[in-house]
């Protein structure tokens, strides 16, 4: 079978591995997508972390059960949760297997990951439906944010990103409010929107020093700051506004699928929305990694399709 192996910085190949049963406890999946996260574009860009998720939002069918494993039949459509999927095939714990709904569209089962993140997320946040929240970046993570944000009740959503397809996107989803915070000091805005106040919760979705601080500087004092975004570079912050606002800040690196699944349930959110395209297994270095680290303004989720479209 097709496998991507990661070498290093900028250097993945497509390669022929060796194709093996799934051993105990263990499902194999046949993979129908599997998304390019923000995180494997960091370790494409930077390096690997140290327990590298490299290719991890993964669905597809079940094609063969392991010893021992009684909940899961063959044929039955999963997503699942585990680094080295950008494959054709993977063989997966099934703790770390998901059950979809058989009618799930597979462009939505692939984009359950990302949202059950803004899940975990946004139940640590314990936000209330008549709050308002700021949240920094219009990519995967922050339009997840929002359409759980959306699915919480939330009304009074704000959301910053310097290009305007994204900020496109956010409005599209329902986003009250969106600006580029190079045009527009964000800290200013959100008073302006608030009388004054600030936003009861902040979510940073980028993962750099200028949203960090943006998120700091509009909360409303005993507000939250919420940090989902992934940091390669130190962030410098002034840490006088944190403590005389008395800010709670919480970082989120989770996911809580369940809640997701119910919010796919319940509501009608389009997670899929922010697919822009689908590329095969063999092209997902050019059409895919090097597409999205060229700061191209037209894409936000990349999924790899091993078998087409
Ligand atoms: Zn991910």
């Amino acid at each position: 079978m097709k496998k991507v192996i990661y070498y290093g910085i900028r250097d993945i190949r497509v390669e022929e591995a060796l194709e093996i049963s799934p051993g105990k406890g263990e499902v194999k999946i046949k993979i129908k997508y599997c998304g390019i996260c923000g995180s494997d574009l960091h370790e494409y860009l930077h390096g690997p972390f140290p327990e590298s998720p490299f290719g991890h939002e993964a669905c597809g069918e079940i094609v063969a059960l392991g010893e021992d494993v009684k909940d899961f039949v063959v044929g039955e459509r999963v997503c699942s949760v585990i680094p080295g999927s950008f494959a054709e095939f993977i063989n997966c714990p099934v703790e770390r297997v998901l059950k979809i709904p058989a009618d799930m569209d597979w462009k939505r089962a692939a984009v359950v990951e990302p949202l059950s993140g803004a899940a975990y997320a946004l139940e640590r946040a314990r936000i209330k439906g008549d709050e308002t929240v700021l949240v920094a970046g219009c990519g995967t993570v922050g339009l997840m944010i929002l359409l759980g944000l959306k699915s919480m009740g939330v009304r009074n959503i704000y959301m910053t990103d310097l290009l305007d397809y994204r900020q496109d996107k956010a409005r599209d989803l329902s986003a009250t409010l969106t600006w580029n915070p190079l045009e527009v000091k964000t800290s200013t805005k959100i008073k302006e929107l608030t009388s004054g106040k600030g936003v009861d919760v902040a979510i940073e979705a980028v993962g750099i020093e200028a949203t960090l601080k943006d998120c700091l500087s509009s909360v409303k004092f005993g507000g939250k700051v919420i940090v989902q975004g992934i940091f390669t570079e130190r962030a410098l912050v002034h840490m006088l506004g944190f403590v005389t606002r008395e800010t709670t800040m919480i970082g989120t690196n989770s996911i809580n699928p369940q809640l997701a699944l119910s919010w796919l349930k319940s509501g009608n959110i389009r997670p899929e929305s922010v697919i822009t395209r689908i590329i095969p297994l063999k092209k997902i270095k050019e059409e895919g990694f090097e597409v999205l680290a060229g700061k191209s303004t037209e894409n936000i989720k990349i999924l790899v399709a091993p078998f087409g479209v």
